[in-house]
């Protein structure tokens, strides 16, 4: 991660558009951070032929130095962060409870299905970095197999809910992934996936910075429209798809090259101390307010740092 990259349109070896399967030529390449392909018809941005799905990747270093969306690691081991946005999103998933089985594809540590099993699922999750699977079924109790979601051959229509979050950005054939999701999900399943959008983010948007993993972790980037054709292209119904800006991402549009470099290297220096966490700077309820209005207007400018999906298998 740099603090403001360059860009520079490509002509590229051609390859297939791994959404919508046009034969995709143009390019440009980011600085410091690689080259991708974006396919003119459907807007997907890609990495061809990137042996991304390496669980060496995400070895226990990557879990306890990568700042993860649902556990920090403290002195007392890892624990659960944002339990109060993940209870919500299991609120969200309610209506879809019937025989109450959820899964969590790439749960890495298994807070989140953790969290589920305590709210009345029964819950199993798959994950390819041994660490984080051994640590989910003998720590936290949460059942998960250790590979791809394929080898875990679960049997036809078998969940209420199949989840994914922050994992088909890391996969280059995002849709079979997607098609076995929906294979064990129920018919009137619910599938939720939150991927991160890195290049229609307000950092890349206004800043030309590219904020998170560059290839070869992750190698899919979607907007709105990319990753709502892919959904209803495997044959899912979309029922929401919005997009999610982070504060913490807009105050940093505020810091300049070098306080930015400062930044990320205290962020990641806390995960890596495993300090308690920072202080809170606004009250929670002026949070909630100031981000529902910065993601009413994400969404209207077609913007944001991740999108969450909710689809419906037909
Ligand atoms: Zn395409």
């Amino acid at each position: 991660m740099s603090s403001s990259n360059m860009s520079n349109k490509l002509d590229l070896t051609p390859a297939a558009c791994p959404v919508c399967s046009t034969s995709v030529s143009a390019g440009f390449s980011v600085e410091g951070v690689g080259t991708f392909h974006q396919c003119g018809k459907c807007g997907f941005i890609f990495v061809p032929e990137t042996k991304s799905e390496d669980a060496n990747l995400y070895d226990e270093k990557f879990g306890s130095t990568n700042i993860h969306p649902t556990y920090r690691k403290t002195a007392n081991g890892y624990m659960i962060k944002n339990e109060e946005k993940l209870k919500a999103l299991l609120k969200r998933f309610q209506p879809w409870h019937k025989t109450g089985r959820i899964l969590d594809v790439g749960c890495s540590a298994a807070f989140f299905m953790h969290l589920a099993q305590k709210n009345g699922w029964q819950a199993d999750g798959v994950e390819i970095a041994p660490w984080a699977a051994e640590f989910s079924n003998k720590e936290l109790g949460v059942r998960v197999f250790c590979g791809m979601l394929e080898q875990a051959a679960f049997p036809d229509n078998t969940f209420d809910v199949a989840f994914s979050s922050h994992v088909l950005e890391h996969i280059a054939d995002p849709k079979t992934l997607l098609l076995e999701m929906k294979r064990v999900l129920r018919p009137g399943g619910l599938h939720v996936s939150v991927v991160p959008t890195q290049f229609v983010s307000p950092s890349w948007r206004l800043q030309k910075r590219f904020i998170g993993d560059p290839p070869p972790k992750h190698v899919s980037f979607f907007d709105k429209s990319s990753f709502t054709r892919l959904v209803e292209d495997v044959g899912l119904e979309v029922v929401s798809i919005e997009y999610n800006v982070e504060l913490t991402r807009l105050y940093e549009l505020t810091l300049d090259r070098e306080a930015m470099k400062k930044r990320w290297q205290d962020k990641l220096a806390v995960a890596q101390q495993a300090s308690p966490a920072r202080p809170q700077r606004l009250p929670g309820w002026a949070k909630a307010f100031a981000k529902s209005g910065v993601n009413f207007v994400g969404n209207a400018l077609g913007a944001g740092d991740e999108l969450l999906c909710l689809a419906v298998k037909k």
